[in-house]
């Protein structure tokens, strides 16, 4: 009797409706009027507007299932999927909110009734944290859920603290995690929440109790009228109802496995075996979601997010020993298990099968001579007994052959080696400045000898790139 991430997922709505939330759809993937945020990484950022009290809502009681990326910004989990059993790039976060509404208690109450009542969790399985000095959860907790304090698990700012940016609303959280039991244990002297980051302690859902305003000096005030955000991973959940180990086993992801394993004639293994089977269900969800909100393979920005997660895809595909485009056709798997909730990826499909096709032929052009070029480097490093692939070659691995660096990564860490990331960060920059200059020499032909003079004092404007975009949405 396992129950469907399609059941999950309306369980949950059904479930805060119940309780007088408002059913909201999915905000795209990428944010509306949002300059600073790359993708929509959690449930609250459609509502930011709302929790910052610049817009009103005709509700104060909201539910959600929000599609998320987290790569390439200050959410990335890019390089935690296929390693471990519960990251992906693209993931639905169920939330649900309060503008100004309810506050802790109800939260706790209804998130514990939500896992216990409806999912029927097993109580003594699950543990809670909450922040250090937070003593109205410490004692909340108890009193509504009846959890013992040695399950009560108190963290710091980084895990249980929650901020919009440095200014604006705030608060602590607390986190529902589940113990998988002695069996997932890692290696670490003290396998524990808060102590290490294995597989065993699968955190589930998040609470945040914005209950401050923070100023520019840093004091907190009480906000008048404090708000719920949360957000729980609906893979996750699907792993634990289901009964499998990871989120790759469970009904949104196997089939996409089963897709590759039937195309490729090759069997997947849970271990290290199955990693590229997992990066590319994972990456095509990503670039299924990522194509049809409107986002395309490019060199900058968004577009170069995607463009590293389809290339990443491609090169594991390789090392399956696919040759040809392959990724296009795991669409409409991706499409069939996804589409009755997301119907735009529906009418997009054909849109996403030629965006995919297209970024893979282009890419499988120069990939052979790319990887040939790489075992090179790599034979010619482990010969000389170096470990790091120098950012000169990392770069010419980008500039010629379209490897982006974390592609490039990829291969090198499998080999046991790095890559100087700062000496490719260098080249880069030269580059653009090269660039620059080469588009002022062409402006420069045109004009007058006293224009060629202003223009000369005129300092120049320094490319800070992308690393100023920034993430502010958490949960
Ligand atoms: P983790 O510590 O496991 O990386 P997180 O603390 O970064 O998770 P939150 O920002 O609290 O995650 O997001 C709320 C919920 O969304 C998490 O409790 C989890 O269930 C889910 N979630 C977060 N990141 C991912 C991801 N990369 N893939 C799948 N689910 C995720
Ligand atoms: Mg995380
Ligand atoms: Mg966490
Ligand atoms: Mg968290």
């Amino acid at each position: 009797n396992k129950m469907s991430s399609q059941e999950i997922r309306e369980k949950f709505l059904e479930f805060f409706e119940s309780k007088g939330h408002t059913r909201v759809p999915s905000s795209p993937l990428v944010p509306h009027g949002d300059p600073t945020l790359l993708f929509t990484n959690a449930g609250m950022v459609q509502f930011k507007d709302v929790f910052l009290g610049a817009k009103k809502l005709p509700y104060t009681r909201a539910v959600t299932a929000q599609k998320c990326v987290r790569a390439g910004g200050k959410h990335n989990d890019l390089e935690s999927v296929g390693k471990t059993a519960r990251h992906h790039t693209f993931f639905e976060m169920l939330g649900n909110f309060s503008f100004g509404d309810y506050f802790k208690r109800e939260a706790i109450a209804y998130a514990w009734e939500f896992l216990t009542e409806v999912l029927g969790l097993p109580k003594d399985k699950l543990w809670v944290t909450i922040y250090l000095d937070d003593e109205e959860a410490f004692q909340l907790w108890q009193e509504v859920t009846g959890i013992p304090a040695h399950r009560i698990v108190r963290l710091g700012e980084k895990d249980n603290f929650w901020s919009m940016g440095d200014t604006g609303p705030c608060g602590p959280c607390s986190e529902i995690f589940i113990d998988r039991g002695e069996e997932e244990r890692c290696d670490a002297p003290e396998c524990g929440i808060g102590k290490c980051d294995c597989d065993r302690w699968r955190e589930l859902w998040n609470l945040v109790f914005m209950q401050f305003n923070r100023d520019e000096k840093g004091n907190l005030t009480p906000l008048p009228k404090p708000s719920i955000d949360t957000g729980m991973g609906l893979e996750r959940m699907a792993t634990v109802m289901q009964g499998v180990y990871s989120n790759y086993d469970t009904d949104l992801l196997r089939p996409i496995i089963s897709s590759v394993e039937e195309k490729t004639g090759q069997r997947y293994f849970g271990d290290e075996r199955g990693f590229p089977f997992r990066v590319i269900a994972d990456h095509i969800r990503a670039c299924t979601f990522l194509i049809s909100d409107g986002v395309l393979p490019s060199n900058e920005g968004r577009g170069y997010v995607l463009r590293r997660i389809l290339r990443r895809a491609v090169r594991f595909c390789k090392v399956l020993g696919l040759e040809r485009p392959f990724l296009y056709e795991l669409v409409p798997t991706v499409v069939s298990l996804m589409g009755d909730a997301y119907p735009e990826i529906v009418n997009m499909q054909e849109y996403v099968q030629k965006a995919i096709k297209a970024e893979e032929e282009k890419f499988l052009e120069t990939l052979n001579e790319g990887i040939k070029l790489v075992y090179g480097i790599i034979n010619d490093l482990k010969n000389k007994g170096a470990t790091i692939i120098n950012g000169e070659d990392v770069f010419r691995l980008y500039d010629t052959y379209g490897f982006p660096l974390d592609l490039t990564e990829d291969i090198a860490n499998e080999h046991g080696l790095k890559v100087d990331r700062d000496g490719f960060n260098r080249a880069m920059d030269r580059q653009r400045e090269k660039a620059k200059a080469a588009r002022l020499e062409t402006l420069r032909d045109g004009l007058s000898e006293i224009a060629k003079e202003q223009l000369d004092e005129i300092p120049p404007t320094v490319f800070t790139g992308y690393n100023n975009l920034v993430d502010t949405g958490r949960v």
